[in-house]
């Protein structure tokens, strides 16, 4: 089955055929290159419907969006869907993430947990609309760390670690990353849907 994915960016897309060659073979994942729709949203499923009714839309095949990001506990869930834009319109990732650890500067590790969120829509050219949630928990590091990954992978330390391990995900290798991250675990929740269709 062909499905397209809706995102612009590339790293998302590479991450999801990594995800998806790992549990789904069978389903062919094209990247969506239609207009771009506004994401005028204020929440992840909001913007992740909107972008997948956009490529259902325009290409007549089942569409998925992810919209996702990093939600601090001390700053009340924030960025979250502002991750993208966190220091400005310009979407610039590393000074998104200097901002980040500027923001936390005095704040002690007990305090610096967070969770990446992937929120996934589907939605099927006849109209059936799912939300699937997929949530990695952790914690913020003080510096970055690692080349791996992209966007605020190298200051997010996940749990889960071996003990004396403190790890970020840009420290992760991909295999390692696509096999626990919030954008896998949503692709999970996903699975039996698609299996419905
Ligand atoms: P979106 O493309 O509008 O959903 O924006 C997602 C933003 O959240 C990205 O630009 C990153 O800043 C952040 N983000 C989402 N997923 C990840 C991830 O897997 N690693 C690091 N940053 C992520």
């Amino acid at each position: 089955m062909k499905v397209v994915l809706a995102t612009h960016n590339a790293h998302k897309v590479a991450e999801f055929q990594q995800i998806v060659a790992a549990t789904r073979p069978d389903l062919e994942i094209v990247a969506y290159d239609g207009p771009e729709p506004v994401e005028d949203g204020v929440t992840f499923a909001e913007n992740a419907l909107i972008k997948a009714r956009a490529a259902a839309h325009h290409t007549g095949l089942v569409a998925l969006a992810d919209d996702s990001g990093i939600c601090v506990d001390v700053l009340g869930g924030s960025p979250g869907v502002f991750s993208a834009y966190w220091a400005g319109q310009k979407k610039d990732a590393a000074a998104n993430l200097e901002l980040l650890l500027d923001q936390l500067h005095d704040i002690a590790d007990p305090h610096r947990t967070a969770h990446f969120n992937s929120t996934i829509a589907m939605v099927v050219p006849n109209g059936r609309e799912h939300v699937v949630v997929g949530n990695w928990p952790g914690r913020l590091a003080r510096e970055a760390s690692g080349g791996g990954g992209f966007g605020y992978d190298p200051i997010f330390i996940p749990d889960g670690q071996l003990e004396g391990e403190e790890r970020t995900v840009g420290d992760f290798s991909d295999a390692e990353k696509q096999a626990q991250s919030h954008r896998a675990r949503a692709f999970a929740e996903l699975v039996p849907l698609l299996a419905g269709l």
